[in-house]
């Protein structure tokens, strides 16, 4: 596979400018086009030498949507390809403070929780930043008639939450760099503010994004409230305990100043029972911190079943009067395989059946 210029950020864009002997301000009109989700023959600005000459080198278009899902809340999800012909998925919800796209990190993932569709078939590969990042850039493309008139640096996609396929820790180098460039001012820049990066909890990353000095909102999946429970579902709960989570969780809000979220995805006789919610209010109280408790997107390759609504805001009940501040997350996009994963593995399942 070719580089990516969408890896690179606007400073290395503007050294491999000078070092192709172009002219400093060609730098701008390059980074613009692909800061607007051109591809590098689509960069009308740009000589056709030059373009051929980064073409020997770099992708020309690094990802494209292979399909489009409309839910009929307008939630839409996408299938992503890349230039090497693997897919991920991501989600884009509109509200009306703008619209949240969940982008994936990873082909696949690792980590084997019981739940999720995206770890059936393993990990196939780390995306790199500029792969992240791109599938920012087509979407904020696709949509750009929405934003036309608003200014010329008005962008669709306003905040960003790294819940998509993958775990994000697990891929730390190449998703830290997307999050210096996804932020960086003149290109997207999306503020950290309204960045959300969901992990499973790899205690040593948590303590190392704590010391990079961006202010994210750090969200942990939680979905148990003992180490033993918790291992049931998420493998990775034998490898760091939730005491230690909890720890790394204030040691990141000491150094960031901004509070932690879980999430608890709600298992019908596994999490969700009033002595789960005790236990939780246990755990949790006093924590600047807030949960956000999710209903399991049925995944049918596993036999994991979703809880009912009442008891669902029953155990949101238990949580608010132990105190805790906690909400119970609107099921959107079900009719168009909302969960991590589902859409790319019935997908590959379909393209296989043909
Ligand atoms: N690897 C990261 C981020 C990706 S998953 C993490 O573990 O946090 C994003 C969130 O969706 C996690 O809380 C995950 O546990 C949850 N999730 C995965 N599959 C789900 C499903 N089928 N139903 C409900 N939530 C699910």
């Amino acid at each position: 596979m070719k580089k990516i210029l969408q890896d690179l950020s606007y400073a290395e864009l503007e050294a491999l400018v000078l070092e192709l002997g172009e002219k400093k301000f060609r730098a701008k009109q390059l980074y613009d086009g692909l800061m607007q989700g051109k591809t590098i023959l689509g960069i009308t600005s740009l000589s056709k030498a030059f373009k051929e000459r980064l073409l020997e080198e770099y992708e020309n278009e690094p990802v494209r949507i292979k399909e489009t899902y409309q839910s009929s809340d307008g939630t839409e999800k996408y299938l992503f390809e890349y230039a090497d012909g693997n897919l991920v998925e991501g989600v884009l919800m509109k509200y009306k403070y703008g619209y949240t796209q969940c982008v994936s990190t990873q082909v696949g993932c690792r980590m084997g929780c019981k739940f999720c569709a995206s770890t059936l078939g393993g990990l196939i590969r780390n995306l790199t930043a500029g792969e992240i990042l791109s599938q920012i850039l087509v979407v904020n493309a696709l949509h750009k008639a929405e934003v036309a008139g608003q200014g010329k640096e008005a962008r669709a996609v306003t905040n960003v939450v790294l819940m998509g396929s993958g775990e994000p820790l697990d891929n730390y180098d190449e998703v830290l760099k997307f999050l210096r460039n996804v932020t960086a001012e003149g290109g997207v820049c999306i503020s950290a503010r309204n960045i959300s990066l969901s992990t499973c909890g790899i205690v040593p990353k948590m303590y190392k994004l704590a010391d990079e000095g961006i202010a994210l909102n750090l969200t942990v999946s939680l979905h148990a409230t003992d180490d033993e429970s918790r291992a049931r579902t998420m493998p990775v709960a034998k490898a760091y305990k939730i005491s230690e989570i909890l720890k790394a969780c204030d040691y990141y809000f000491k150094k960031t100043g901004r509070r932690y979220y879980f999430e608890y995805t709600l298992i019908e006789g596994e999490n969700c029972d009033e002595e789960h919610a005790r236990a939780l209010v246990q755990l949790l109280k006093g924590k600047p911190c807030h949960v956000n408790l999710i209903r399991l997107n049925e995944v049918k390759e596993r036999d994991l079943k979703s809880t009912g609504d009442k008891d669902a805001y029953r155990f949101l009940g238990y949580l608010e009067k132990g105190g805790l501040s906690a909400t119970l997350r609107r099921q959107i996009g079900v009719d168009i395989g909302g969960a991590c994963g589902q859409l790319r593995a019935s997908y590959l399942e379909e393209t296989k059946r043909v």
